[in-house]
């Protein structure tokens, strides 16, 4: 009777990516917050526009990522 191991599941690129992806934030959340302003209007004039310290803050911090993303909203809203 052989036993049979199960090889686990494999991982995805993408969620093998989301693991290895290093999201400690480079700012603190009131660094990042003050930069916000600046680095969303600078996103918004120029989408290849890279600010990889917030893009790292914002990748590790859903509440900033959250306050990024309703200042787009507000100003990308007619
Ligand atoms: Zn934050």
């Amino acid at each position: 009777m052989s036993s049979q191991l199960t090889p686990p599941p494999a991982l995805s690129a993408a969620a093998t990516a989301a693991l290895l992806v290093d999201t400690t934030p480079y700012l603190s959340c009131d660094e990042c917050f003050e930069r916000m302003d600046t680095h969303v209007e600078a996103l918004l004039a120029d989408p290849g526009d890279h600010d990889p310290a917030m893009e790292h803050h914002l990748a590790g911090c859903a509440a900033c990522h959250e306050e990024a993303d309703s200042l787009i909203a507000l100003l990308t809203a007619d």
